[in-house]
């Protein structure tokens, strides 16, 4: 299970729960062990040290022994500590539930309410609560309970104002269900793992307050036992006989220890923002574990080639061959199209380039990726970063989640200058000003304090090209800009990157999946299927005449307008995983042109002048090739 994997990955949280599993254990069996009775005096052997004969722990002031009583003891104080957490979080989280839930008068009535048991401070109200009902062990916990009943609330209410308002709430309301049935299915399964979270963090304190009203002599009422009343006992003998007070207040120490361990282990593994990734903090560049498998440079013209590269995924004991071994190069000025149905690989590609792939469980296993001649793989990490977004940028697919959404976008493109030169509030603005002018934004002056949930999906990409721009890159590499965008908006975008280039010179590097789009801008395109480049060559070329029979296909799914009669086609079955990958052409189960030679053995892909494919048995073309 992952929950349990990832535990085990936090040494500490392990050990944690190693402890914390010992102890749970001896207190459960505790009544089976053949212990001295805890409660039954024997003044003649009053303060027997530890290591005594018949009492290994020693005894106490009325000569009861330690060992006994501290298990007896620390069993009452877990039982206590552990009921008390999971009242407060039935009840913190029931009134919290129901308070964002149905916000309004309720909202404000309840949590009014629980603001005022807040205002006390924490230990007065619980001494409070014990003093109204009498001292005991059962009014120490309601009062333990009671004084954490609103953090929970408060925790709570905060997580469901936020799911209540989210779109699956919604649907389940417009389908009919009653307000109940909602909180159990719909919002309460999203605020389980902030309870447990919040638990696993408080038990411990509980049973600190609990030992805390019982030192007191408020809980446990002699001659019966839990940590803080044993503790109370043996104050009074602190400086004659410390082992009296040594003994349960190791034990507590140890507990909490434990538990608090263990509970941040648990946030941690159930947090599902850490879950996915995060908890294996990614390293800042891709790791490089190549070898001596790097490529001499090929092209000298090319302001950024990439030789050989691969990049895989390592999984426990799968690898998933992401990038297979990629050869592409682009000229200053020259915009290349990468094509390929989605998981083809054409992003993660695009991410070696600049070290972006999170790893783990990322490694580039081979090749190089030359910027002007100097390889960026496995360049030291302080000069790999000068080069991030100053000589290769990226644009990437929705700029609403590449955005921060609390800061104006003005002010995060002064934050994309700045990582590479220290820059003027007031030239930082110009600067900010012009780049927004730059990519067509109208009234640019007061579209630089905007923030982006003020811009249209279009404005927000040509922010997100600014911001690409900022820095005066040699480079940009565009992932699906467009993907996200209607096609009149998807049209402007695709004119202003192409004057880009041409004004500035800029080698633009195109990810997309619509041979549309390639058509519209690329001089060249690569068409890539399971990692692997398939075809490569001038973009009119192979609209003409495919080789390929994937380039064939991909390019019989774009539609003509006014060709409504011509059938689209759509192509049968699914790439294949990427970390079963079959022998020969991976293309072969889809190919019409499939023969058995082509599941056999690596296909290369053969140059022939401008052109490149990867096929045994191309298309022809006999009509548009006689005419050539
Ligand atoms: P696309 O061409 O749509 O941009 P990607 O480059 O994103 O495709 O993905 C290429 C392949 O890499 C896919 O098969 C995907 O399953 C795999 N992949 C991507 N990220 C990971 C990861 N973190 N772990 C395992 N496999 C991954
Ligand atoms: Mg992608």
């Amino acid at each position: 299970m992952t929950f349990l994997r990832l535990l085990a990955r936090n040494r500490l949280a392990l050990a944690g729960l190693v402890v914390m599993a010992a102890v749970v254990a001896l207190a459960l069996v505790t009544p089976l062990l053949p212990l001295a009775p805890p409660n039954v005096t024997d003044t003649g052997n009053r303060f027997l040290p530890p290591f005594s004969e018949g009492a290994p722990l020693g005894t106490d002031h009325l000569g009861r022994d330690l060992l006994s009583r501290l298990l007896w003891g620390t069993r009452l104080s877990l039982a206590v500590g552990f009921a008390a957490a999971l009242i407060a979080a039935v009840l913190g989280a029931a009134i919290g539930i129901v308070a964002g839930y149905y916000r309004g008068r309720i909202d404000n009535v309840v949590m009014r309410g629980v603001d005022m048991l807040m205002a006390f401070p924490y230990i007065l109200l619980a001494l409070a609560i014990v003093a109204a009902l009498g001292p005991g062990l059962m009014n120490a916990l309601i009062a333990v309970a009671a004084v954490n009943v609103p953090f929970f609330a408060r925790n709570i209410r905060g997580i469901t104002v936020g799911i209540a308002n989210k779109e699956f709430v919604d649907a389940a309301r417009l389908s009919g269900l009653s307000d109940a049935r909602i909180i159990l299915t719909e919002v309460l399964p999203n605020v389980v793992p902030v309870i447990v979270i919040a638990m696993s963090t408080t038990v411990g304190w509980m049973i600190l307050e609990t030992a805390g009203l019982s030192f007191l002599g408020l809980g446990s009422q002699p001659p019966v036992a839990d940590l803080g009343s044993m503790l109370g006992e043996a104050r009074s003998a602190l400086i004659t006989n410390p082992h009296t007070s040594v003994v349960p207040g190791l034990m507590i120490l140890v507990i909490v220890m434990a538990i608090n361990l263990l509970g941040d282990g648990v946030r941690d593994a159930l947090d599902p923002r850490l879950r996915s990734g995060a908890l294996s903090r990614p390293m800042a560049a891709t790791r490089v574990d190549r070898g001596d498998r790097v490529p001499p440079p090929a092209d000298p013209e090319a302001v950024l080639a990439l030789e050989g590269l691969e990049t895989q995924f390592h999984v426990g004991k799968r690898v998933f061959r992401a990038v297979g071994g990629v050869d592409l190069s682009v000229k200053p000025g020259e915009c290349l199209g990468i094509i390929g149905e989605s998981g083809s690989g054409k992003s993660v590609t695009a991410l070696s380039v600049m070290g972006l792939v999170p790893s783990p469980p990322g490694v580039i296993t081979a090749g190089a990726a030359r910027f002007r001649g100097e390889d960026l793989v496995g360049m030291p990490y302080g000069r790999l970063r000068e080069k991030r977004g100053r000589s290769v940028a990226y644009i990437f697919q929705d700029p609403l989640a590449t955005l921060h959404p609390l800061y104006r976008v003005g002010d995060q493109l002064v934050e994309a200058i700045r990582a590479h030169r220290p820059i003027g509030r007031a030239e930082g603005r110009a600067r900010a000003v012009e780049l927004l002018r730059a990519v067509r934004i109208p009234n640019p002056e007061d579209r630089v304090s905007n923030y982006p949930h003020e811009m249209s999906g279009g404005m927000r990409q040509r922010v997100g090209i600014a911001m690409a721009l900022a820095n005066d890159p040699d480079v940009i590499i565009a992932d699906e800009p467009t993907t996200a965008l209607d096609v009149t908006v998807q049209a402007q975008i695709l004119s202003l990157l192409d004057d880009l280039r041409r004004s500035r010179g800029l080698a633009i590097v195109f990810i997309t999946h619509d041979f549309g789009v390639v058509g519209q801008l690329c001089d060249r395109v690569a068409v890539m299927y399971a990692g692997r480049i398939v075809e490569e060559g001038p973009t009119r070329a192979i609209l003409e005449t495919p080789r390929h029979p994937y380039t064939a296909r991909l390019i019989d799914c774009v539609p003509e307008l006014g060709q409504g009669r011509r059938r689209l086609e759509a192509i049968p079955g699914l790439p294949p995983a990427v970390d079963r990958l079959p022998e020969g052409c991976a293309f072969a189960e889809r190919c019409r042109n499939a023969r058995p030679d082509c599941r056999a053995g690596d296909i290369p892909l053969e140059r022939e002048g401008t052109r490149a494919v990867r096929c045994l048995h191309p298309e022809t073309h006999p009509e548009r090739e006689a005419a050539e």
